[in-house]
């Protein structure tokens, strides 16, 4: 549906069909992003915000909170460059004071997003009243945002066809048309597949291979759940990401559900084991069902006339919740090369494509990779085989030079190519130094710095703590009356 809206809102010229499955429904998962898929759907899109938060009821995330690591009893990965910030008031250009000393307690007031995070606040609060920013991604249902894309889709002139695909004709290297299970014939100049899992037209009819990820990523399975807010529980601005014995799980709180679920590895657990211990760990849990999976991308999303988006066209677990991000970053690629190409796409432009879609796949498996290959929080074989095994792929260059450098940003152009600018160096360095991977560095500050990095925190504690909740701003921002800055959402792609 994200995929047809985009399509329809960016080049209003197209016909856009699609076929949707009653009887297959939808996954039922997928419910944090980053502040990406706001920004897609708000500026890129011209979606109006308030509306959206009134029909749709996300709830906003500021980053995520990382039990994880081996100093710290948690760490935050909020949505702001902490780095850009502290650099303006440091001393020094290379990032080495300012409490990025490993297993200082007050890490977690390196930045405005991140205290936010420590007080459970959302916003900052002046004398004008709550002030929303930006960095901030959803918490939604995938239930509520699939039908709202439905019924917003059916608005923007998408015509939506309820059937299931049966099979599909092949011509030379893509598709002549697809046939639903009840015998209609539908033929498109262009093919997207966005059947998930299932990768009906990418996989199953054209046989593009999956690039595996295993080498990195050895979960396979999700145990899926949560349970009911009790009234007066705070509802935390923040995704949660808690080691366990044989991977990790997610807290993700929403205006009336908590959902909880558990990313673990069948080479090490088996599900009910692994159920056994999720239950014990959140005893609120509510039934539960296992979601299998893997963890890689096709080696092309774009083949013939088929484009592949989302699931079917690759798919890492959700600890950076990154889908969201992918998808919507594939489809402004896709419809930025038919805008540029006047919908007749060359091979070159296509393949330029290609790439773009495969590097983002790839810098989040090696951003993924970071967390498990450093994560010394649990004694278990699990966790041992993550720390001896776990390829890093290009961010092994940014491993090396944290070591040997501490967390520098002088390197930043030279470590990540241009492509990777989806967590940049800022991010990696927040894993490092929040996991306490300890480098050769030392601690550099000078008494000065460390009087600035005294007052930076406290004054970050104190504004966070005068902060809104979610509870306080979500009325604010429904309202129709209010009136969202001009630009708030800023440019997407
Ligand atoms: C455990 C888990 C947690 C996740 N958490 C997050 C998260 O926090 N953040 C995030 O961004 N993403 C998350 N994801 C990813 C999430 O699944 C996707 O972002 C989201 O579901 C969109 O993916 P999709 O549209 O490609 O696939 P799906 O949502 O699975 O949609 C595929 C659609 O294709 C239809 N279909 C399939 N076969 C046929 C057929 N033969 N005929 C007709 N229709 C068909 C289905 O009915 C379905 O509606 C998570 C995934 C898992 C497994």
């Amino acid at each position: 549906m994200l995929a047809a809206i985009t399509l329809r809102v960016r080049l209003p010229h197209l016909g856009v069909r699609v076929l949707r499955s009653p009887a297959l429904g939808v996954i039922g998962v997928g419910e944090g992003s980053t502040p990406d898929f706001p920004r897609h759907l708000h500026s890129y899109l011209g979606i109006d915000p308030g509306e959206f938060l009134r029909k749709v009821r996300p709830s906003w995330k500021l980053g995520i909170r990382f039990e994880w690591g081996s100093r710290l009893d948690h760490f935050n990965y909020g949505f702001h460059p902490a780095f850009a910030d502290r650099l303006r008031d440091a001393e020094t250009p290379a990032g080495a004071g300012l409490g990025y000393v490993i297993g200082d307690e007050r890490y977690n007031y390196h930045d405005r997003v991140s205290s936010l995070m420590e007080a459970g606040k959302a916003f900052g609060r002046n004398e004008q009243g709550v002030q929303l920013h930006a960095a901030t991604g959803y918490h939604i249902e995938n239930g509520d945002l699939v039908a709202w894309l439905e019924s917003h889709a059916a608005a923007v002139g998408v015509e939506i066809l309820d059937g299931d695909l049966g099979e599909a004709e092949p011509d030379g290297e893509g598709l002549a048309a697809i046939r639903t299970t009840d015998g209609r014939r539908l033929e498109a100049d262009l093919f997207l597949d966005a059947s998930g899992f299932r990768a009906e037209l990418i996989g199953k009819a054209l046989g593009e291979p999956l690039v595996s990820y295993r080498d990195s990523l050895f979960c396979d399975r999700a145990l899926v759940g949560g349970w009911d807010r009790e009234p007066g529980d705070p509802i935390l601005p923040y995704t949660t990401a808690t080691t366990m014995d044989h991977g990790w799980c997610w807290r993700i709180d929403h205006h009336d559900r908590v959902h909880r679920g558990y990313v673990f590895s069948s080479a090490f657990v088996s599900d009910a084991e692994a159920e056994r211990e999720l239950r014990a760990f959140e005893p609120r849990m509510g039934p539960m069902r296992v979601v299998p999976f893997v963890s890689g991308r096709r080696r092309r999303q774009w083949v013939g006339n088929v484009f592949a988006v989302g699931n079917a066209a690759g798919f890492v677990e959700p600890l950076e919740a990154t889908s969201l991000l992918v998808i919507c970053n594939e489809l402004r690629n896709l419809a930025g090369v038919l805008a540029d190409s006047g919908c007749a796409p060359t091979p070159g432009l296509r393949e330029t494509c290609n790439r773009f879609c495969a590097d983002a796949w790839d810098e989040i498996r090696d951003f993924l990779a970071v967390h498990y290959r450093f994560n010394g929080r649990k004694e278990t074989p699990f966790w041992r085989a993550c720390r001896a095994d776990t390829a890093l792929h290009a961010a092994e260059a940014v491993v090396t030079f944290y070591r040997e450098n501490g967390p520098s940003m002088l390197a930043a152009a030279e470590l990540l190519r241009p492509r990777q600018a989806i967590f940049g160096l800022p991010g990696y360095l927040n894993l490092l130094v929040g996991q306490g991977v300890p480098h050769r560095r030392g601690d550099l500050r000078t008494p000065a710095m460390a009087r600035l990095w005294e007052r930076y925190s406290a004054d970050n504690a104190a504004a966070a703590a005068r902060g809104a909740t979610i509870e306080e701003a979500f009325p604010l921002a429904c309202d129709p009356s209010f009136r969202w800055p001009r630009g708030f959402y800023g440019g997407a792609g």
